[in-house]
């Protein structure tokens, strides 16, 4: 079955979409690995970003002239194509932003203004990125609310069991990661947000590390919110999106100031734009946008379901030929998780392995990931991670375990 979708899937014809991957690194083929730090973009997606510096620039929703009207249709269209990525009920649930770390700072204001107040409390994971836990402390720290954490087994579970008792009549916000940047566990969202329905809780989903690899329909799942970054996604860097269903995103209060999210400004009063522009203050990255449009057409026309089978079939592989190597820790193992492996070999510094495998060709993330507290659940002060994508191959896995056994032969 495995065997079957890595088959199916046209990996050669893909690759020849990313041209930065067919280089050499200290003189072997590069192997990218670091799909979760950053993507790589396609070829469509690297000539948008261009055609707008060469043929199209012009700042939007300012002008009445040609360009400017024509990177406001494309701004605006770019948001069309992110509300039908992820089956939004309307575009103006779409706000963009600079990444997924934006997003979730400048909803832990605008939510935590409207909605908090002392005493209340927020649930988020044991298994959080840094971006999905630090601005809900800081704001817990300004309204003296209470940031409550639901913990994961050894396996990278999440121990959902856990959460009822940690639901309380002052929960206002549950904000979860979809998929583990370290783990690659895939949290079951849908449960946590029919358990948040039936206390009248919202729910943010950090889907950073999920979008890209499985189809995700918001009013589907009946989330609340949310996030994810461009440029993991094969987009540009400096774009990120917000969804939010209408119904909150009228509610709550804008966080940054200044043009365009104003709809009258006096020294007596100031009243604010409507949805979306209400989020975007300032000149925004229409460019980033144009090309993030690029990105997830170019996953669309792809197949994200294909993309999933794919990359379900490449963690497969990658999991039985890591069982097989001696002394080699491989941090989650839940069935489902995504092509995301973090490693310790026994005896070795992470550094050190992310070192040989650099002067093998291989691009590896050494260290905690943004996400310390993993790191002291596992009482670990760093792992090596490869984290794959749907342009990288078997081969290249099998490659990435001689690199290990490198390792093993020069430290051990
Ligand atoms: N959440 C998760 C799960 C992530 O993996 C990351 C990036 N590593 C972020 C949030 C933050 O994304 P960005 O740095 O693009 O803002």
């Amino acid at each position: 079955m495995a065997a079957n979708h890595l088959n199916m899937f046209d990996v050669k014809k893909i690759r020849d979409d990313f041209p930065i991957l067919n280089q050499q690194v200290n003189k072997k083929p590069l192997v990218y690995f670091d799909n979760g730090a950053t993507t790589q973009k396609p070829s469509s997606v690297a000539n948008e970003v261009l055609a707008y510096y060469l043929n199209k620039n012009s700042n939007i929703h300012r002008g009445v002239h040609y360009l400017s009207a024509q990177a406001t249709l494309d701004y605006e269209n770019a948001r069309e194509t992110v509300r039908s990525f992820i089956n939004a009920k309307n575009s103006d649930e779409i706000i963009f932003t600079s990444g997924a770390t934006s997003s979730l700072n400048l909803l832990a204001f605008s939510f935590g203004e409207k909605f908090i107040s002392p005493g209340d409390e927020i649930i988020v994971t044991e298994m959080e990125h840094h971006a999905n836990i630090v601005p809900w402390q800081m704001l817990c720290g300004r309204k003296n609310a209470k940031l409550k954490v639901i913990p994961f087994d050894n396996n990278g579970l999440l121990l959902l069991e856990r959460l009822p008792e940690l639901i309380s009549e002052k929960t206002r916000l549950i904000s979860v990661i979809h998929t583990s940047n370290v783990l690659g566990t895939v949290n079951p969202i849908k449960e946590i947000i029919n358990t948040a329905r039936r206390h009248n809780i919202a729910v943010c989903v950090d889907a950073a590390q999920s979008v890209q690899h499985l189809p995700i329909d918001v009013q589907e799942l009946d989330c609340d919110f949310l996030v994810f970054s461009g440029h993991k996604v094969y987009g540009p860097t400096g774009i990120g999106v917000i969804y939010g269903k209408e119904k909150w995103l009228e509610q709550l209060p804008p966080w940054q100031g200044g043009g365009d999210m104003v709809d009258e400004v006096s020294f007596d009063k100031t009243t604010y734009n409507q949805l979306p522009f209400k989020f975007e203050a300032g000149t925004t990255n229409y460019i980033g946008a144009a090309g993030l449009a690029k990105a997830l057409e170019y996953l669309s026309n792809t197949g994200l379901d294909k993309i999933h089978r794919y990359e379900q079939s490449l963690t497969e592989y990658a999991m039985k030929k890591f069982k097989e190597i001696d002394g080699l820790n491989v941090f989650g193992n839940v069935s489902g998780k995504a092509c995301i492996f973090s490693f310790i070999i026994d005896g070795v510094h992470p550094l050190d392995t992310g070192m040989v495998l650099d002067k093998m060709g291989i691009a590896v993330r050494t260290g905690t990931h943004c996400a310390q507290p993993v790191m002291q659940h596992f009482g670990v002060d760093g792992m090596v991670r490869a984290s794959l994508a749907f342009y990288n191959t078997t081969e290249e896995i099998d490659y990435l375990c001689q690199g290990i056994d490198q390792v093993k032969k020069m430290f051990l």
